[in-house]
């Protein structure tokens, strides 16, 4: 039995008085969830003051992303170990805004992938397609080649600690989420993939959703067997719609 996870991706958003009324807001909410985990990933710049407000509660925190690199000359960057001193437990890698507007390829995640996990963290990996890709019915090999970027360098033990979040990219902020069936199908998928090399391991991993997750839509995407939970964007940003998800789940 997996147990639901849902994750708030702030992105670039929130200042110290939005967060800390939002995170005030989650507090009071979260003793209604029975069974799901809650994570925010903030911008780095409020890690401490999440971790100070956070700490002994039930809400987890961590990145939305990390350099690939040990610490050193790299100005602007912030390394894996860093975040560890700030108590996170994920680090959100390979999303798509970071994909397309930071051109990180899959060589690139592969690498940020190995830096968390030595970090001693937990990669939150994310795939998706294009809408081309999915026009042109290639969803399956896209997904398919961003595992293998992993799989292929480092096996599939590695996925024994991550979790790995589909989120089509034409679903991502746009208010056009794949129906439940579109989402198990890629979920699936990934599982199979996983499967293949390690049923055990395949039957444990956490796969999220992400991409225009709502109140309105998180019970129906949830219900799938294969959707353990979402990696939430704008919805994150309001507790009270973070919440319905969260108990939706
Ligand atoms: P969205 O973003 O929920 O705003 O679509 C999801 C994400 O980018 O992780």
């Amino acid at each position: 039995m997996r147990q639901p996870l849902v994750v708030g991706n702030w992105k670039m958003n929130g200042s110290a008085a939005t967060n800390q009324h939002l995170l005030a807001d989650l507090l009071a909410g979260c003793s209604s969830l029975t069974r799901c985990r809650m994570g925010v990933c903030p911008p780095f710049v409020y890690l401490a003051a999440i971790q100070a407000q956070l700490q002994g509660s039930p809400i987890v925190w961590g990145a939305q992303n990390a350099s690939q690199h040990a610490p050193g000359a790299y100005t602007g960057e912030i390394s894996a170990s860093m975040l560890q001193d700030f108590g996170c437990t994920y680090v959100i890698v390979g999303h798509s805004e970071r994909r397309t507007l930071y051109l990180e390829n899959d060589g690139i995640v592969a690498e940020k992938f190995a830096a968390v996990q030595a970090a001693g963290l937990t990669p939150i990996l994310c795939v998706g397609e294009s809408l081309e890709q999915r026009e042109a019915g290639v969803t399956e090999q896209v997904v398919g080649q961003q595992l293998d970027a992993i799989l292929n360098t480092q096996g599939v033990e590695v996925f024994d600690n991550c979790v790995i979040a589909y989120e089509p990219v034409w679903a991502i902020g746009t208010g056009k989420t794949a129906t439940p069936e579109q989402a198990q199908a890629v979920h699936a998928f990934i599982r199979r993939q996983l499967a293949e090399k390690n049923q055990p391991l395949s039957e444990k991993i956490q796969i999220l959703y992400g991409g225009s997750v709502k109140g309105s839509n998180a019970n129906e995407l949830f219900s799938m067997p294969d959707i353990d939970g979402g990696l939430i964007g704008g919805a994150s940003l309001k507790a009270e719609e973070f919440l319905t998800i969260c108990r939706a789940s």
